[in-house]
């Protein structure tokens, strides 16, 4: 473990960015997890792929930085705890800033990189299915179908902003490649090792390491056109009928809203396409207007 950062707190002791570094030579692949405190997942799937690298035989250099916003972790928030700013909007950052602006800084600096991934969970009342967002095209969309997710989401305009960290790596010149999966302030032991074994694929993909990795059961691939939004129409207790992965027809009851007391249905929401569920509410206390679901089906 290398320090790369670290920076002076009040009453405690200092921030510190840590990487792992395995393999020789300049950095090939840079992998990020944990830039939102709450969201574990990532940190888990670094450091299972850790794990495997410990045992192989690489082809180029990686660098894992499974856990950048640790006061955050240490609080359960997902953003930087002092001044609640999102490390991950504050790109490419500044050496002479906040706190936040220069951990920006420095984790840019670190891990400039021929292919960089950000791994991220859902917010705290969402499961995500473990996926890979990529571009419209280009090499990122090739780099993101070698990693055998469930789900490609090929997106315009994904993260382009260059103050979050994909952004600023393709402003970098980087092929950069934004993966989510899971729920917030939870880990899911299954998901964090679909993550791994996705980013393990990648390293295989681009020749860094040999070792098999099983192929990945690939659900969907697509893009917006291809995703149906559900939102709640009333506020009320969500119950879900399906979970992220499970195939639906039109129709399909993906779930319903009931009286929070006395439990009378309000709503019911049912599949408009048929398709794979991407995205579930897994908090049932639900306002109007709110997420519920998300269905994908592929589209080229
Ligand atoms: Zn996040």
């Amino acid at each position: 473990m290398t320090e790369l950062f670290r920076l002076e707190a009040p009453y405690r002791e200092p921030f510190t960015l840590r990487c792992l570094d395995f393999g020789a030579g300049p950095i090939r692949v840079a992998l990020v997890a944990g830039q939102h405190g709450n969201e574990l997942n990532g940190v888990h799937a670094l450091n299972l792929v850790a794990r495997s690298l410990r045992l192989s035989k690489l082809n180029g250099a990686v660098r894992l930085i499974p856990v950048v916003n640790t006061f955050g972790l240490d609080h359960g928030t997902k953003r930087w705890p002092f001044d609640d700013r999102d490390i991950n909007q504050a790109f490419p950052g500044d050496p002479e800033g906040s706190a936040v602006a220069r951990i920006a800084h420095a984790l840019l600096e670190a891990t400039r990189a021929e292919v960089c991934v950000d791994v991220h969970s859902g917010s705290p009342l969402v499961c995500e299915l473990p996926q890979v967002r990529a571009p419209l095209a280009g090499r990122e969309v090739t780099l993101a179908r070698s990693m055998e997710l469930p789900m490609v989401w090929r997106r315009e305009g994904d993260r382009i902003e260059a103050t979050g960290l994909v952004g600023a790596w393709r402003e970098a010149g980087c092929a950069a490649l934004h993966v989510v999966g899971g729920r917030g302030a939870t880990l899911d032991t299954g998901f964090a090792r679909v993550l791994a074994d996705g980013l393990l694929r990648l390293l295989r993909h681009l020749g860094i390491i040999s070792m098999r990795v099983e192929p990945g059961a690939q659900l969907v691939d697509t893009t917006r056109r291809g995703v149906s939004y559900h939102y709640s129409n009333v506020g009320g207790f969500w119950v879900p009928e399906v979970g992220v992965g499970d195939r639906v027809r039109p129709g399909h009851l993906l779930g319903s809203t009931c009286e929070m007391v006395g439990g009378d249905m309000l709503e019911q929401v049912r599949a408009e396409r048929e398709g794979v569920v991407v995205t579930m509410r897994r908090y049932p206390v639900v306002h109007a207007g709110e997420q519920l679901v998300r269905v994908a089906e592929s589209v080229s």
